[in-house]
């Protein structure tokens, strides 16, 4: 993968700006920039939604326009509240604020109501008695034109008296429906008289039982569009096909005729994107809820410790396109990483602790430590870290049987503790079923702060916990939630859940932390040296720290090695 290109905030050139430029120039909305993101409130937003408020909110601040958050909710058996409430909370969290203007196509439902008995008394809609799968049966086929509905020709009066019915509960659901008089040849398929409204005795999550008829979404999109007046309305390519549907609806009502522009969904590779898919996984258990942090939901990744800042830096560097492809999920991490390594301050954490024992250091006795909190950041300062004879050590920084291009811990040799002093391994403590217990060292008091007066050289840095100090917690290391770069590819009589990693999540419990990361707060990140980047956890409480690996270092020892050469 090459190196992304961090782009301006407002991103890089697109056909959508280039369009609304046009627009502007020509002064087609009398220069107004006004659109919306219509989120359907049957889901948690993903990293797929993001890009789409991104785009919305982005271009609209950009020529001081104005971007709607509107419901979609027009599905009254699949949406509720515990949704909306979750998308305006992460849609604030991205960082964009839609002030006043919240909206519901369900606030709506009256007006298009009166639109679709408009369009009856028109002789551009007509009620259909036929069931759902004679609609199907009548529809034609890519080569085959459709068969026109019996019901089609009927009177405006039958009709509009069966739409009133309808809208009354006269009817049980599926008996009939509303459907626009367009055309049962057409080559595309939205326009054979397509279906505007179906009953539906369903409780809906605003408007509780008023309505039992419910208008299709690319019925009621277009024109709740048109009552806000957007100019762009922007959504992902699928919908190209439903352009002409859309155009035809205001047409025929003679109302105010937003711009539909389509762009190409985002796709993560090893990452599924699909509300469906994503309840299931929540549904069947495979994941802890819609937050947990290996989701792709924004309230996933924010819990695992992303930043809106690295999203939206994201969002900006992919740009658009007219053919959807798949991005690298290992260029959203990119992004991530730059921005935590701006502003994450670095600790000292030990995951799979082995203890040291410093033979010729003082017994009881703790010095405290000078640890920079940021090399990026100046500003960040210094903090005292407790350095004492009994230490940990990650396990696998010691080997007492060092392959050739092992550099670190192992007997008779010399490294560096970071921020401490360098330690010379002397012997092995094992236990009774042979694993290693101890591990014991001397130190050169002379070497404190990392150095040696007489310039000796040592090759390897580690990082290290006092014991006596140090606070037990919980870590929680992920990796792909999907094994397979496409995981929505799967093997004959399987479905994606096959490709879901068994060893997405793994618990470390004994993990030893800094003192100071004992009360450290929900939400705070770190950078754990030469580990990666991690984030507290909701679960976490006061002296018991539970913390969720962000995204690691790319290339942590190699860092950590340069930096160590580096005088300090
Ligand atoms: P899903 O397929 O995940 O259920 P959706 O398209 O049904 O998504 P909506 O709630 O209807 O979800 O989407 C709200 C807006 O977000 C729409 O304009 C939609 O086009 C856009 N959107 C959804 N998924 C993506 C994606 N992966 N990339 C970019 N935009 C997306
Ligand atoms: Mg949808």
């Amino acid at each position: 993968m090459t190196t992304p290109n961090p782009e301006p905030a407002s991103g890089p050139s697109n056909f959508v700006r280039d369009i609304i430029l046009d627009d502007l120039k020509t002064n087609k909305y009398r220069g107004r920039v006004h659109t919306r993101f219509p989120p359907e409130p049957n889901g948690y937003l993903h990293i797929g939604h993001a890009k789409s408020i991104c785009l919305n909110f982005g271009l609209a601040a950009e020529f001081g326009g104005k971007t709607n958050l509107r419901f979609d909710d027009t599905n009254p058996s699949k949406e509720e509240t515990e949704y909306v409430d979750s998308i305006i909370d992460n849609v604030h969290w991205l960082g964009f604020d839609w002030q006043d203007r919240l909206f519901y196509a369900s606030d709506y439902f009256g007006q298009l109501y009166e639109w679709a008995v408009q369009l009856i008394q028109a002789g551009k809609a007509y009620v259909c008695d036929l069931t759902a799968d004679e609609i199907r049966q009548y529809r034609g086929t890519p080569s085959e034109p459709g068969k026109e509905s019996p019901y089609r020709n009927r009177g405006i009066e039958e009709s509009l008296d069966l739409f009133a019915r309808m809208k009354a509960g006269k009817f049980l659901d599926g008996t009939r429906t509303l459907r626009a008089k367009i055309d049962m040849a057409s080559p595309n398929f939205n326009m054979r008289d397509p279906i505007m409204y179906r009953i539906l005795h369903a409780e809906h999550h605003r408007t509780g039982n008023e309505w039992c008829i419910y208008p299709m979404y690319d019925y009621a999109h277009g024109q709740s569009d048109s009552i806000e007046g957007i100019t762009h309305s922007i959504c992902t390519l699928e919908f190209e096909d439903h352009r002409p549907l859309y155009d035809w609806y205001v047409e025929a009502l003679g109302i105010y005729h937003p711009r539909q522009i389509e762009f190409d969904r985002l796709n993560l590779t090893y990452t599924l994107l699909s509300k469906r898919k994503l309840l299931t996984l929540v549904q069947e258990g495979h994941v802890r809820g819609w937050d947990d942090p290996r989701m792709p939901t924004l309230s996933g990744i924010r819990r695992r410790g992303y930043t809106p800042e690295a999203l939206r830096n994201f969002c900006a560097s992919i740009g658009l396109s007219k053919t959807t492809g798949s991005i690298e999920l290992g260029r959203l991490e990119y992004f991530v990483r730059e921005d935590l390594n701006k502003s994450a301050p670095r600790v000292m954490a030990v995951l799979r602790p082995l203890k040291v024992i410093i033979d010729n250091y003082p017994e009881g006795q703790v010095e405290e430590m000078d640890a920079i909190n940021n090399p990026e950041d100046a500003g960040a300062g210094t903090r005292k870290v407790p350095f004492s004879k009994v230490l940990f050590i990650e396990r696998e920084d010691f080997r007492e049987d060092p392959p050739k291009e092992f550099f670190r811990l192992s007997p008779g040799r010399e490294v560096r503790l970071r921020y401490g002093y360098f330690i010379k391994c002397t012997g092995v403590v094992k236990n009774a079923s042979g694993e290693i217990a101890e591990v014991h060292c001397t130190y050169d008091p002379a070497t404190r702060g990392g150095n040696a007066p007489d310039g000796r050289k040592v090759k390897a840095t580690i990082h290290w916990v006092s014991a006596g100090q140090a606070v037990s917690g919980e870590v929680r290391m992920y990796s792909n939630l999907f094994l397979k770069e496409d995981p929505g590819q799967v093997e004959e009589g399987q479905d994606f859940t096959a490709n879901l990693n068994p060893k997405s999540l793994e618990v470390l419990v004994e993990c030893k932390l800094e003192p100071e990361l004992a009360n450290a707060a929900p939400g705070t990140r770190y950078q754990f040296e030469r580990l990666g980047y991690f984030c507290v956890d909701a679960d976490a409480a006061p002296g018991k720290p539970v913390f969720n690996r962000t995204v690691t270092l790319k290339d942590a020892w190699a860092k950590i090695e340069k930096r160590g050469k580096q005088p300090k």
